[in-house]
């Protein structure tokens, strides 16, 4: 069922916010209707934000977020069936077949462009997104606004694992750093997929376990490590998800990254380049030397490097 929201009445589950949908998704969805709030109307963008403060009930909530969003950072590309031999995703391409089958019919590929954020925290997050390539940024942010990334991932994992497994809100920011194309699912049924079918639900406990390594040794590197070799670590990574030397990324988004001011990052990127490490030109870093680059970087790279081919290695013995 789609949900059009410009015609839409306005009303309000719990009296303290207000967002439009037709009159009849509440009663589709067994929803007390409480059409006694009639506020200022988000108009036909809405986000899941809107949700956060709201009491109603949270799996209400997320059904309702699934039906109404019509922005999340994520634009639908066609629907016809999703094969497994193309995808690109490496949980969903190790996949036991027939449990892609099941899967299938619930996946679209959808465009993820650079500069979109998928959701922020304390959202209700209506799409898992299991990206295809590219890189996205798993972000904190401190209460001075500074952001600094906590996590990362590409082809090999998925975007709203925390609310895959069961919280009522994303924790980070997830924000698209080099665009690239997703399979998206809704959570609802990502979460039943999870609870029926063994090796989807193996693959994605694998990831988590990848994901906690990769946010705790971030949460160690951001308070211990110099801005040069935390740069240095990043590339190397993002190299490795990437599958190639040219990293298409800006000086702005890579100080989102490592929290610190753009200029900082100009000022060692440019002490990288004049080592014969990198080259760098108008969005994009490219990396001349890995080697060197890898020894530049902290002591962290290479656990982390080392886990994510154990990870990827292990898919197809799951
Ligand atoms: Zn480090």
């Amino acid at each position: 069922m789609e949900f059009i929201t410009q015609q839409a009445v306005p009303l309000c589950l719990c009296g303290e916010i207000s967002f439009r949908y037709p009159p009849e998704l509440p009663t589709a969805y067994g929803l007390s209707t409480a059409p006694n709030n009639v506020g200022p109307c988000a108009g036909a963008n809405i986000r899941a934000s809107l949700f956060k403060n709201c009491s109603a009930p949270a799996d209400a909530l997320q059904q309702l977020a699934e039906g109404l969003i019509s922005t999340s950072g994520s634009k639908p590309m066609n629907s016809s069936a999703v094969r497994q031999e193309e995808v690109g995703n490496l949980l969903l391409a190790s996949l036991p077949p027939d449990e892609f089958r099941q899967l299938a019919p619930q996946l679209a590929r959808v465009g993820l462009e650079a500069g979109a954020r998928l959701y922020e925290p304390e959202e209700v997050v209506p799409f898992i997104h299991f990206a295809e390539g590219g890189l996205l940024s798993l972000l904190s942010t401190l209460e001075d606004g500074v952001s600094v990334e906590v996590g990362a991932l590409g082809r090999e994992g998925l975007g709203g694992l925390l609310v895959l497994l069961g919280s009522d809100v994303a924790a980070h920011t997830a924000a698209v750093r080099v665009g690239a194309t997703a399979l998206r699912i809704r959570t609802t049924q990502a979460r039943e997929c999870f609870e029926r079918l063994p090796g989807f639900r193996a693959r994605v406990l694998r990831y988590s376990r990848l994901l906690m390594s990769q946010v705790s040794q971030a949460t160690l590197c951001n308070t211990t490590h110099t801005v040069e070799q935390r740069l240095a670590r990043w590339l190397m990574l993002a190299r490795l998800r990437l599958g190639g030397e040219t990293i298409p990324v800006t000086h702005e988004s890579l100080s989102h990254m490592l929290g610190v001011r753009r200029s900082g990052v100009t000022v060692t990127v440019g002490t990288l380049g004049q080592a014969g490490l990198v080259s760098h030109g108008r969005g994009f870093v490219r990396v001349e030397d890995a080697a060197g680059l890898a020894n530049a970087s902290c002591v962290c790279y290479r656990p982390l490097a080392e886990e994510y081919d154990n990870f990827s290695n292990s898919l197809s013995t799951l």
